[in-house]
């Protein structure tokens, strides 16, 4: 599904990314870990296109994304995001957070639109809160809104920055267990998160990123028993 080949990119003198390479294929579940700076946000920015980035190449479901903003559009529909701070318009209801990218990206009609809506606010059991506005939801709500509005682009990647860490501890597990069930489905999964009990669930393979470097990738059984690198058992060790 999304193919990164010696991906590096600089902000000013800094260097962000240094060299990146990553195969997720057609339905993987992939997490993403590491400590604070290390890139995680700046790597699914690239892919998502919300950042550009100076050498290497990207691939989404074959089509090459490297020469920037020419592939926005097909992007916005194939690969949906989810942020640590919802970022839901604030001024629009529920409702319409959902319809407005079907809308105007997917050129759908408000009566498609809303139907699509009806069925995924249903999906992460929302639906009662429909026409209120962000502001009157819970974090955990506002997130499960977030995810609705994701999904009513029916996008084939879902990435995740960190969707659990801006949010009181009992709407965690809310939150993760709509992850947990989204993860059912055949969607591609990009989740940078340090819930390694979901990663430990529901990933097929758990990343290890410091200082703009993927250091370790392993399957979860593996990569919570065994780690080759110092630093990711440091980070691992801190976390607990
Ligand atoms: P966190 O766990 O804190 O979210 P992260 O791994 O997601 O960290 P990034 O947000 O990708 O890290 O940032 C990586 C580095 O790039 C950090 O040192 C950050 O200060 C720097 N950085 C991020 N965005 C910018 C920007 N727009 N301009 C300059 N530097 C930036
Ligand atoms: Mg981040």
């Amino acid at each position: 599904a999304v193919q990164v080949r010696e991906l590096s990119k600089w902000f000013g003198n800094f260097q962000v990314l240094n060299r990146i390479d990553l195969d997720i294929s057609v339905g993987e579940k992939v997490v993403i870990c590491g400590p604070s700076g290390s890139g995680k946000s700046t790597l699914i920015r690239c892919i998502n296109q919300l950042e550009p980035f100076e050498s290497g190449r990207l691939h989404v479901h074959g089509v090459e994304m490297s020469d920037a903003r020419k592939n926005v559009q097909m992007v916005k529909q194939q690969i949906g995001m989810v942020f640590q701070h919802f970022n839901l318009f604030p001024h629009l209801s529920v409702m319409e957070n959902c319809v407005l990218g079907p809308m105007t990206v997917r050129g759908l009609s408000r009566r498609q639109a809303e139907d699509i809506a009806d069925h995924y606010l249903a999906r992460v059991r929302i639906s009662e809160q429909a026409f209120k506005y962000p502001g009157q939801l819970s974090g955990g709500q506002q997130q499960r809104v977030a995810i609705a509005r994701a999904l009513c682009m029916e996008p084939k990647i879902l990435l995740f920055d960190e969707p659990t860490s801006a949010l009181d501890p009992e709407m965690v597990k809310e939150i993760l267990d709509t992850m947990t069930d989204l993860a059912r489905d055949g969607i591609t999964m990009i989740c940078v998160t340090h819930e390694m009990g979901f990663a430990r669930q529901v990933a097929d393979r758990v990343i290890f990123m410091d200082k703009g470097q993927i250091v370790e990738v392993n399957r979860p059984d593996v990569f919570f028993k065994l780690q080759s690198n110092e630093r990711t058992r440091q980070f691992l060790a801190n976390l607990v």
